[in-house]
């Protein structure tokens, strides 16, 4: 069998070295247990479980439809359509919190593995083994009382990094003696390039050595203990409440071979799942949002790939004000994509800038065959006289949206050699970043 394609099982001998200095293993202060008549509320889950950044509870939103908005060799971008039942007030920019849901055949797999398929759905107990442990308690996202198929479904992620230390405490449940051998290489000193290679490079995580080695049987309080919590996911809105508050859009792109928790969660609750739910909530706004202070203000946006989606919304609501009779400030959209069929929604902003509700529309191709490659940063060094006298305007303001740090920094170092090309580095550094303090600059990085 081989791990996710990254290693050959039946090759693992060849990695084993013979000295191993083993991390520290903790103690193990879990068990969960099954008394008689439990019971568990598993609708009420998430109800005494903090959220991040949340302003009003988890609610089930029904999925209105899902379409594929662009597609390149790797990814897809997908828009979600959700109801806002409660006409929850949203502006431009405001993001939700998705609480996604591990896959339902992988927790199937690891509860089988685990010797807990019969017990999946009854409630069971999660307590300390020893209760006068005081540096040790039952982590704040899981329940007390709930069931196996709640915590693997819901509150653990088995797909992130595993650290040394958990793979070192599946030593003890693995029984093959090679296999065992391999773990602790991986998870000795020693092993640091083997662990680099086939964690850190190749993303090798927990699911992928459950499923690889077949003689390894962790009981599920240690994957408690080990794995972190499943996070919800943040996702901007793309449309505007004022237009149409019973609905709320989130446009996301994914890898086509599905390597992500959420996305591969939302592309299967519509195709797959007939209730078609999904739960989330509200997040605090940050600074990136159309408020009305900035209705009369000429507006810079810039975007990379589906991080146009935030200013999808903006400009629907600029065109529903604009209809309304209100005069607004001149907005510049720079996006870059991939290709023309990732380009989203090219003809309604084509359209936008055509009756006025943007004034220029700068679509930069990075890897389309039929013409030269372009990024957003060169649409604005072409424009660099236009762009630096409106960034420059005590009237403007630029918002910047981006999929990665990387990105944002490339564009802000840009944006700094545009606008104060003959100004010392660090100084034009500085006005940048009080550009940031002020709210004339306001990014919003997608990581
Ligand atoms: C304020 C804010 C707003 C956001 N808005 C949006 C939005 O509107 N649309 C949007 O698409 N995203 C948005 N994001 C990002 C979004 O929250 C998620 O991070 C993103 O969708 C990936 O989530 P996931 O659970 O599918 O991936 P995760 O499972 O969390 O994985 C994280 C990343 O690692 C990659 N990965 C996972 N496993 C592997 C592997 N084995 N090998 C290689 N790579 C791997 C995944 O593809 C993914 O890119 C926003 C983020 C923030 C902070």
């Amino acid at each position: 069998m081989k791990l996710e394609g990254k290693i050959n099982i039946n090759d693992i001998g060849k990695f084993i070295i013979t000295e191993r200095t083993l991390p520290k293993q903790p103690n193990e202060y879990l068990e969960v247990s099954f008394p008689a008549k439990l019971t568990c509320d598993t609708e009420a889950v998430f109800d005494n479980i903090n959220f991040p950044f949340a302003i009003s509870s988890v609610k089930s939103h029904k999925i209105k439809s899902l379409q594929i908005l662009g597609k390149s060799d790797e990814k897809e971008v997908h828009e979600i359509v959700l109801e806002n039942e409660n006409q929850f007030k949203f502006l431009p920019g405001d993001t939700i919190g998705i609480l996604p849901e591990n896959d339902e055949e992988e927790v199937e797999f690891i509860l089988k593995r685990l010797d807990l398929l019969e017990k999946a759905d009854i409630p069971c107990k999660i307590q300390l083994k020893n209760v006068s442990a005081k540096s040790v308690k039952i982590p704040v996202h899981i329940p007390k009382q709930t069931t196996c198929r709640v915590i693997l479904t819901n509150l653990i992620n088995y797909k992130c990094v595993p650290k040394k230390s958990l793979i070192c405490s599946l030593l003890n449940y693995c029984e093959n003696e090679t296999e065992r051998l391999f773990l602790e290489t991986l998870s000795s000193k020693e092993g640091n390039e083997l662990y680099n290679d086939l964690i850190l490079k190749k993303s090798v995580n927990v699911f992928d050595i459950l499923k690889a080695f077949e003689s390894l049987h962790p009981p599920l309080s240690l994957l408690i203990e080990h794995l972190p919590r499943l996070l919800p996911r943040p996702y901007s809105i793309s449309n505007s409440f004022l237009n149409n508050p019973k609905e709320m859009k989130i446009i996301f792109s994914s890898f086509i071979d599905n390597r992500g928790i959420t996305t591969k969660y939302l592309k299967k609750i519509y195709n797959v799942n007939s209730t078609k739910i999904v739960n989330l909530y509200f997040r605090q706004p940050s600074k990136f949002r159309f408020v009305e202070e900035y209705y009369s203000k000429d507006i810079l946006m810039i975007s990379v790939g589906c991080a146009v989606s935030p200013f999808l919304g903006f400009l629907e609501e600029k065109s529903y004000l604009m209809e309304q009779g209100l005069e607004m400030g001149r907005w510049f959209l720079y996006c870059g994509f991939r290709c023309k069929s990732t380009a989203i929604y090219r003809s309604r902003i084509v359209n936008y800038e055509k009756n006025g509700v943007l004034e220029k529309y700068y679509e930069c191709l990075s890897k389309e065959e039929s013409t030269e490659s372009e990024y957003v940063q060169d649409a604005i060094k072409k424009s660099q006289v236009e762009f630096s006298s409106l960034a420059l305007s005590n009237n403007s303001i630029l918002f910047i949206c981006a999929d990665g740090n990387l990105i944002s920094k490339d564009i802000r170092a840009c944006i700094q050699k545009c606008v104060f090309p003959d100004i010392d580095e660090s100084d034009s550094k500085d006005i940048i970043l009080d550009w940031i303090k002020s709210g004339k600059y306001i990014e919003e990085i997608w990581i």
